[in-house]
């Protein structure tokens, strides 16, 4: 059998691998990496660094794929030789491998502009799994980051290093941001929404040097211009790998050089990937080095028709909350027609080359919503003449749902992997596909940097007739809609109680499942303005305490952050004895509860106590547990009593999907376990770290990053966004942690605390109306600390609120 040999193990190499298998030529394949980490998606170690995703989330092929498919793997061994008369290559570990065929797929590595000072400890590049491990081991609330570069690979930096709580200060040589796909007032555009989110960009500047002994210290500007820096990454530019394909004798100029075969100047040697040069073009992106890498599997194995045409450059930025995406040409010139849209305060900004009625570049900060439509103009040359009109807004469409639909067949949804809206119907319909995961597994769409998810979700939705959305299944026989359309249909029909929506929308009687989810509801929808029915809730609810397995009630009254006082526990004392309560418990919540209370006394004893209900009862807001922080710890340096109180008086009363535990600590030592709540909050020096989604259950799940901020003030308000977010959108019983992986985290932060400003208000406000109108259940009187929110700007019209709020 031939053998082929291929050096570099990364994005292009191994789907060019792939392409390879699924042709019948076989091949004694032995691949070499020198990176130790098996095959990962590159694209996503932007979302690693910004805390979105895990490290071992990205592998795309794990070891055990290599074995599956019997090719020999060699993780960590560089090679430093190519012999192309013996027809070998040598490792740096001495080994000597013979070759039939070789193929190159050595990709690129970080450009670093020269400066001094370049080899000081914590000073990286972006490129690797260990250069983002290597970030991430240093950054943290408090240090101070310095990348330069202001390109697409810098600025996702920033943002990641930012979101760990680092102070980011970007310097970019030239004035413009992303100079090599945006034009100066896009460039501007972004820089203002970079500068929005906390990130300084000193545009215009030239890194000089970089200062400090061992470790960088600061960064040199000019003479009398130094930051002060604890890690600095250099985001300049990239460069093909090249070098050892040159010492071999091989024709290379940039990049090894490839003919449309991805063939090199000796015949039994290719390159494919960041490598190449083809047509004077080098490559920075994926989508063009996986039609290279199908068009060398076609000519490696026999097969050589399909040719590499080259491809229009596209990117999008990976920053939540900075939506740009640029495609092919974005600067004027003569014989171009600039079509474009500004809007300052919303932030968007919209531009097209047109050149004879055909499209040549699109630039779009702030709504990329039209990105693959753009970019099927661009590929197929599209005659726009009759579309001149609607070149940036398409005609209103009257159906909703239609804009799918209209999606034409050829036209890419995943940009990364080059799947076709055709390509993924007609998989659809061949491998009755019915879930996302398998989806992606039968088409690759989607598997990239992630952005088409919507859009391959919707066309399935679509398609699949028997698409069972997690969490958008019907709620159950009596209403037969999902909670989604249960939502909307009490918001558009003004339905304010359960009967209403029984009678109209289901059987009229409704059951045990249906009922508490209805109240549940409708008390979200109106912010608590309806008509309370408290027989469809289940009898906890409506005796407000717990029913035990002996028919009696356990009573937990409130104490905020699981702060007491003497006086409360001589009630708690007497009510115990006065009650006969069977056994007095501190609970895992920092609470007291007091076991075998006979149903007939709840009233009175909550009397006696004459303290909060701690609904342990209900689906609501449990407890926030809390470490004594900066009052009486020595490792503390955030007051997590005061913030843990605060934000319980805040959120109690309230009514959540399911129970909602949360917590505030004081340090990361953590001790009050918060990492593994609903929503916690980490002190930080300097800092707070919000974190939701977590759980420690029958189902443990550390919780998501959800923002790092710096005042008490912001995280609070980070903590109330999620709370209202998850309030309004967590399908009822969907703990959070189930909420933030069927939304993903990266959604869940766009929508709340990167929304834009209205809707960040508006959120609020609602929350803030249930709040008014919330009761403490045992006491019956309003929430104590409903005016004692932080104070959010107001809105501009107060009929507008009212518009959102009814
Ligand atoms: C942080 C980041 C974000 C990105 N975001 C996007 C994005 O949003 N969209 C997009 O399309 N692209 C993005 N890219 C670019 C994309 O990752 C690359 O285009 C792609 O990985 C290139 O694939 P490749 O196989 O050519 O190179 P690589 O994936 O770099 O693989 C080359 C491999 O070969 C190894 N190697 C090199 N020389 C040798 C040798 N002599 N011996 C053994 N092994 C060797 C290297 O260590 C490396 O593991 C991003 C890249 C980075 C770093
Ligand atoms: S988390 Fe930190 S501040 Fe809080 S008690 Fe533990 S060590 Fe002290």
């Amino acid at each position: 059998m031939e053998q082929l040999v291929i050096i570099g193990n990364g994005m292009a190499g191994v789907a060019c691998l792939e392409n390879i298998l699924s042709h019948k030529h076989k091949f004694d394949i032995t691949i070499f990496g020198d990176e130790t980490h098996a095959n990962y998606n590159r694209i996503l170690l932007s979302s690693v660094l910004a805390g979105e995703r895990e490290a071992d989330e990205i592998t795309i092929n794990g070891i055990d794929w290599y074995q599956k498919n019997g090719i020999g793997l060699r993780l960590g061994v560089r090679i430093i030789d190519v012999n192309t008369k013996l027809r070998t290559v040598t490792g740096e570990d001495g080994s000597v491998t013979r070759y039939d065929k070789l193929i190159f797929a050595t990709g690129s590595s970080a450009f670093i502009p020269p400066m001094d000072g370049i080899y000081r400890r914590n000073v990286f590049t972006f490129r690797s799994m260990d250069d983002t491990n290597g970030m991430l081991r240093i950054a943290g609330p408090g240090k101070r980051a310095v990348v330069i570069g202001g390109g697409l690979l810098g600025l996702e930096a920033a943002r990641g290093l930012q979101v760990r709580g680092c102070d980011v200060t970007v310097v970019h040589l030239l004035d413009t941001l992303m100079n090599n796909q945006l034009d100066s007032a896009a460039g501007e555009f972004v820089r203002q929404k970079m500068e929005a989110i906390g990130i300084r960009v000193l545009a215009g500047r030239r890194t000089r040097a970089l200062l400090g002994r061992d470790e960088v210290e600061a960064v040199e500007l000019s003479a009398s211009e130094r930051l002060p820096a604890d890690i600095v990454v250099i985001a300049a530019g990239i460069r093909p790998n090249a070098d050892l394909a040159c010492r071999a004798g091989i024709p290379c100029n940039r990049g090894i050089l490839v003919n449309d075969y991805m063939e090199t100047s000796d015949p039994r040697i290719f390159a494919v990937g960041e490598c190449t040069e083809h047509r004077g073009e080098t490559f920075g992106l994926v989508a063009p080095l996986f039609d290279q890498g199908k068009v060398l599997a076609a000519t490696i194995t026999g097969n050589r028709g399909p040719v590499f045409e080259g491809w229009v450059p596209a990117a999008k930025l990976k920053v939540v909350g900075v939506e740009v995406f640029s495609a092919g040409e974005f600067l004027e010139s003569p014989g171009a027609d600039v079509v474009r849209y500004e809007d300052p305060g919303s932030g968007v900004y919209k531009k097209l080359l047109v050149r004879n009625n055909r499209l040549a570049g699109c630039v779009l900060i702030g709504d990329t919503s039209d990105s693959n439509r753009y970019m099927d103009w661009l590929r197929t040359g599209a005659d726009l003449e009759v579309r001149r009109r609607n070149l940036l807004f398409p005609e209103p469409v009257s159906d909703k749902g239609s804009s799918i639909a209209e999606i034409p067949d050829n036209e890419t949804v995943c940009g990364c992997m080059g799947v076709t809206k055709g390509k993924i119907i007609q998989v659809i319909h061949e491998r009755g596909i019915r879930t996302m995961p398998h989806l992606k597994e039968c088409t690759r769409a989607s598997t990239g940097c992630g952005s088409c998810a919507g859009t391959c979700e919707g066309l399935l939705k679509a398609v699949a007739p028997d698409f069972v959305e997690e969490g958008k299944k019907v709620l159950c026989k009596c209403v037969p809609f999902s909670q989604d359309n249960l939502r909307e249909i009490i918001f558009t029909q003004k339905l304010k109680s359960v009967q209403d929506v029984l009678d109209i929308y289901g059987d009229g009687m409704g059951c045990e499942i249906c009922k508490p989810a209805l109240s549940y509801l409708v008390d979200v929808v109106w912010c608590g303005d309806h008509e309370e029915d408290r027989s469809a809730r289940f009898i906890n609810d409506r005796v407000h305490a717990n029913i035990q397995n002996d028919g009696t009630f356990s009573v937990v009254p409130r104490m905020r952050g699981g702060v007491t006082t003497p006086n409360e526990l001589r009630r708690i004392a007497d009510a115990a004895d006065k009650y006969k309560a069977k056994v007095v418990k501190v609970t895992g919540s920092q609470r007291i509860d007091l076991l075998g209370i006979k149903k007939a006394d709840l009233p009175a004893i909550w009397a006696d106590l004459r303290m909060p209900s701690g609904q342990a009862y209900t689906k609501g807001v449990r407890m926030v547990k809390t470490c004594v922080g900066t009052e009486f710890c020595r490792f503390g340096v955030q007051d997590a009593m005061a913030t843990g109180i605060e934000l319980e008086r805040r959120l109690e009363n309230l009514y959540t999907p399911h129970k909602t535990k949360l917590g505030v600590t004081g340090c990361p030592r953590n001790c009050a376990e918060v990492t593994v709540k609903d929503i916690g909050l980490v002190g930080q020096d300097g800092s707070w770290q919000v974190v939701v989604g977590g759980a420690a259950g029958k189902h443990v799940r550390k919780a998501d990053l959800l923002i790092t901020v710096e005042t008490t003030n912001e995280a609070m308000e980070a903590a109330m966004l999620f709370f209202q977010y998850y309030r309004e959108n967590g399908n009822y019983l969907e703990r959070t942690y189930d909420f933030v992986e069927r939304l993903g985290i990266e959604k869940v932060r766009k929508e709340t605390v990167y929304a834009q400003p209205k809707e960040k208000r508006m959120l609020l406000r609602r929350l803030q109306k249930a709040k008014a109108l919330s009761k403490d259940a045992w006491l019956d009187r309003e929430s104590p600390t409903a005016t004692q929110f932080v104070q959010i700007e107001p809105l501009q019209s107060t009929e507008s609120m009212e518009a959102t709020i009814q």
